[in-house]
């Protein structure tokens, strides 16, 4: 039985170039054989292709060092062809067979140049969505891990090469929010302007149609540090429930809240409030790092989150929860850091993370949700990002939405966006094809009239927008609007009072 090593650094084989290229091989040969997962990204096909290219060409070879074997079976063609096909097979296609004088030429991964398998791996933008759709990762015997494989084979060239300067140019997200919200005006009037956008596709490599982040003043830090918490009662719960969702959290913020998206922090603070659940956001967390992991640059992911688990667990130890208003940013916390950091203290803090509507979700089936909404949508469309998909949490944030609209429509594609990928010049067209099936969810037909569209993974937001012109806010901004909260933009939302 394989034993899957995923994102494990510490064995020394993790390390060990041989070992890597033999569990690349292994995986992608079950991968060639099975090829269920062709139609999520460019990396699956590609790989498919370089395959067969190459069994096409070892038996092209064959037959040319063998003109027997081909003479044999062109011979066999014409007999078939001249005989009358038996009553079952009338209609079927009459194929060159090559009968028993060619010999089983199969190429196999190992046949490919680690040149190619860059290649391979360079396609990937980590929806993840091929880990939960395999029927054959751990438990299961060939302990398949299919994005793991090819994160640790970008760790592997990182650790050969450095981190290229226009990765390290992007990758920062954090320290890039927090430059850009000194000179907002500057910052976004940069990134819409045309000569700004030709240099940063030479330099960073960001694709000049790519439609970038907002960057504001007020950042969610800047506001939470003004914030005076307004905790209210909490409701008891349903009779006959033994409540045990935690009434604390601890907010992981995310740097996509805190520099692009600053209402969508402040939403979470007033729904979680007006619900009597006290939140702390301690100053020192960090980004969860998912940027620099996504390059391979395990030792800054492992880095970040291990001032994460310093930042948080203190209040995980208090009694709180950790809520994450992020997907990509939970699915760190909980999947990867147990994986990156493999201590004690960060198994127990990816234990006690939670994506915030799932949180929620919880707390509402416990009845304490408060259910004083003042507005209503007629429908919302909303969009399940993937990296909610492979937390196996269900779709809370559809369910939340039902409290609060009349209608509720489900996409449940992916929007192609992941982390920085979709912005490179080299990617960003494939971004676009990959996420056209949620463009086209998202926008809907035209006689359709649907008052709100919504996302929980800001950066999907952002290509949903780019794609289809639909503009997504997190399910909890559709919340606190509803709860009565002065949130957004002035007319921002189209809701209708609720009558009593
Ligand atoms: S990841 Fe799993 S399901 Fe997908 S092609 Fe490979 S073996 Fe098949
Ligand atoms: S993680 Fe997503 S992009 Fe990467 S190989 Fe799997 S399906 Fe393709
Ligand atoms: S939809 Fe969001 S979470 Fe899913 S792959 Fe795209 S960017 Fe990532």
């Amino acid at each position: 039985m394989a034993e899957a090593i995923g994102l494990k650094v510490d064995p020394p084989r993790f390390w060990d170039p041989a070992d890597l290229r033999q569990e690349t091989d292994r995986i992608f040969d079950v991968c060639h054989s099975c090829r269920l997962c062709f139609k999520f990204c460019g990396s699956f096909p590609l790989l498919f292709e370089l395959i067969d290219e190459k069994t096409e060409t070892l038996r092209r070879d064959y037959l040319e060092a063998h003109p027997e074997v081909a003479a044999a079976a062109a011979r066999r063609r014409e007999e078939a062809a001249a005989a009358p096909p038996p009553p079952e097979e009338e209609h079927g296609e009459v194929g060159v067979t090559f009968g028993d004088e060619l010999p089983e030429l199969t190429a196999h991964v190992r046949d490919l140049a680690d040149g190619e398998i860059d290649r391979v791996v360079d396609l990937c933008f980590q929806c993840k969505l091929c880990y939960p759709n395999c029927p054959y990762t751990p438990p299961h015997e060939f302990a398949i891990d299919f994005p793991r494989l090819l994160l640790r084979w970008k760790a592997h060239r990182v650790r050969r090469r450095g981190v290229p300067l226009k990765t390290r140019l992007m990758r920062d997200t954090a320290l890039i929010g927090k430059s850009a919200s000194l000179v907002p005006g500057l910052a976004n009037w940069s990134l819409r302007n045309p000569l700004v956008r030709r240099v940063m596709a030479t330099v960073a490599r960001i694709h000049p149609e790519k439609v970038m982040p907002t960057y504001y003043g007020e950042t969610f830090p800047r506001w939470w540090r003004r914030h005076r918490p307004n905790l209210e009662s909490l409701q008891p719960p349903r009779e006959g429930i033994e409540p045990a969702t935690p009434v604390k959290v601890v907010l992981f913020s995310t740097c996509v809240v805190d520099y692009n998206d600053p209402d969508c922090g402040k939403a979470a603070v007033h729904v979680l409030e007006h619900n009597g659940i006290e939140v702390v956001r301690p100053a020192q967390q960090v980004c969860c790092g998912m940027p620099f992991l996504d390059e391979g640059d395990l030792d800054a992911a492992a880095n970040r989150l291990r001032k994460n688990v310093d930042a948080l667990l203190p209040w995980v130890e208090r009694g709180h929860a950790v809520v994450v208003p992020s997907p990509s940013c939970s699915l760190m916390l909980r999947e990867e850091l147990p994986q990156l950091v493999a201590t004690e203290r960060a198994a127990r803090l990816a234990a006690s993370t939670h994506d915030l509507n799932e949180y929620l979700y919880r707390f509402a089936r416990e009845g304490r949700l408060k259910r004083d909404f003042q507005r209503r949508f007629a429908k919302i469309r909303y969009h399940v990002p993937c990296h909610i998909r492979v937390q196996n949490v269900g779709i809370r944030g559809r369910d939340l939405l039902r409290l609060v609209a009349d209608e509720v429509e489900v996409v449940q594609e992916c929007s192609g966006h992941d982390g920085t990928w979709s912005m490179h010049v080299d990617h960003f067209k494939d971004s676009l094809r990959w996420g056209k099936k949620a463009f086209d969810g998202m926008r809907g037909l035209e006689e359709e009239t649907c008052t709100l569209t919504c996302s929980d993974c800001g950066l999907a937001a952002l290509h949903i927008r780019q794609g289809s012109g639909s503009s997504c806010v997190h399910p909890v901004m559709a919340l606190a609007h509803a709860y009565g909260f002065d949130i957004g933009a002035p007319g921002q939302f189209d809701s209708k009072p609720v009558t009593p």
